[in-house]
C-alpha cells in the first residue's frame, strides 16, 4: 500500500483565503478588524523566527498585529502588566505570549494572566478545563492539536468507537490532541516516555498522532496497514549536503510509513502550517466573542 498524503500546506492555503473573506465581511459588517498582539521576551532566535512568521500570517489575512518585545531580563511583574494591558485594549482580540519564556519567569502566572477572551492559544488552564470536561466547550481550541483534527477530517478519519494512540502527553500538543480525540468517540491511549511496549500499542492504531519530539522513532513495522498518520514532530538532523547544514524530518519515519499507511502527513508540509491557520482563526474567532458582547 502506498498513503495518500495529506497535504498539510495545501489545507493551510485553504483556510487562510477563507479567513481573509472572513476578516472582510467583519470590517464591513461591524467597522472591526481583528487584532493580534505577540509578547516575545529575550531574544531567543528561534522564538524571534516565530512570532515574525505569525505577524506575517496576520498581515496577509487582514488581521492586524500588535508586536511588543521586551528584554531577557523583564520581570514577573513587567510581562503581567503588559498582559493585563492588552486584555484592557479594544484593539486586540488575541494575545500570544511566546514561549518558552526565560527561566526566572513564572509562565503559569503568565498564562493565567491572559484573559480567556483573548486566549487564542488555547493554553489558559480554563480553556483546557473545559477541553477536559464531557459537554464543555473551550473558547479556544490549543492551535496545533486543533490541526491535527482537521486534517484527520481531511483524510477521511472515522473517529467513532477508532482505537487512536497519541505519543507525548505535552500541555501543549499530546494532553489536547488525545481530549480531542475523545471528544470525537475515539478510544484513546495516550504514551509517553515510560509506556511499554510502545510499537505494540502503536500497531492497534486506527489513529496515530506523534508528537514527541524523537527523529524517525516510529518505525513503518510500528503501523496498522491503513492508518491514518499525523506526525507532529518537527526534528533536525545534521544534514551537510542541505544548504543549512540539516534537514528537518519528523517523530516518524516517513519513507517506511507511507508504504503502510492509508494516510500519512509529511514534514515538512503537514502540521506546521495549519498549526498557524487555526491561530489565525482563533484571532478572528476572539474578535467575533468581542462583537457579539457588544450587540
Ligand atoms: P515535549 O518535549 O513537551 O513532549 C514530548 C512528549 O513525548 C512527552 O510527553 C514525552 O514523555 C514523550 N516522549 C519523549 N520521548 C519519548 C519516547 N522515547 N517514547 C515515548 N514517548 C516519549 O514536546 P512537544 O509536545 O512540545 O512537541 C513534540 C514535537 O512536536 C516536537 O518535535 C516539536 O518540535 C513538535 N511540535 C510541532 C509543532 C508544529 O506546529 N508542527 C508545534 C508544537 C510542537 P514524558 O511526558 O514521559 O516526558
Amino acid at each position: 500500500m502506498t498513503a495518500a498524503i495529506i497535504d498539510g500546506a495545501a489545507v493551510a492555503a485553504r483556510l487562510r483565503s477563507e479567513i481573509t473573506r472572513e476578516v472582510e465581511q467583519m470590517v464591513a459588517a461591524h467597522g472591526v478588524r481583528p487584532g493580534l498582539a505577540t509578547v516575545l521576551v529575550g531574544d531567543n532566535p528561534a522564538s524571534q523566527t516565530y512570532v515574525r512568521m505569525k505577524r506575517k500570517a496576520c498581515e496577509e489575512v487582514g488581521i492586524q498585529s500588535f508586536g511588543h518585545e521586551l528584554p531577557a531580563d523583564a520581570s514577573q511583574e513587567e510581562v503581567e502588566g503588559l498582559v493585563r494591558s492588552l486584555n484592557a485594549d479594544p484593539a486586540i482580540h488575541g494575545i500570544l505570549v511566546q514561549l518558552p519564556l526565560p527561566g526566572h519567569l513564572n509562565e503559569e502566572a503568565i498564562l493565567n494572566a491572559i484573559s480567556i477572551e483573548k486566549d487564542v492559544d488555547g493554553f489558559h488552564p480554563v480553556n483546557i478545563g473545559r477541553l477536559a470536561m464531557k459537554g464543555r466547550e473551550p473558547l479556544f481550541i490549543p492551535c496545533t492539536p486543533h490541526g491535527v483534527i482537521v486534517l484527520l477530517e481531511e483524510a477521511g478519519a472515522k473517529f467513532e468507537g477508532a482505537n487512536a494512540v497519541v505519543l507525548g502527553r505535552s500541555n501543549i500538543v499530546g494532553m489536547p490532541a488525545a481530549m480531542l480525540l475523545v471528544h470525537r468517540n475515539a478510544t484513546v491511549t495516550i504514551c509517553h516516555s515510560r509506556t511499554k511496549d510502545l510499537p505494540e500499542v502503536c500497531r492497534r492504531a486506527d489513529i496515530l498522532v506523534a508528537a514527541v519530539g524523537r527523529a524517525e522513532m516510529v518505525r513503518g513495522d510500528w503501523i496498522k496497514p491503513g492508518a491514518i498518520v499525523i506526525d507532529v514532530g518537527t526534528n533536525r538532523v545534521d544534514d551537510p549536503a542541505a544548504k543549512r547544514g540539516y534537514r528537518l524530518v519528523g517523530d516518524v519515519a516517513f519513507d517506511e510509513a507511507k508504504e503502510v499507511a492509508g494516510a500519512i502527513t509529511p514534514v515538512p508540509g503537514g502540521v506546521g502550517p495549519m498549526t498557524i491557520a487555526m491561530l489565525l482563526k482563533n484571532t478572528l474567532r476572539g474578535a467575533e466573542l468581542a462583537v457579539s458582547q457588544l450587540a
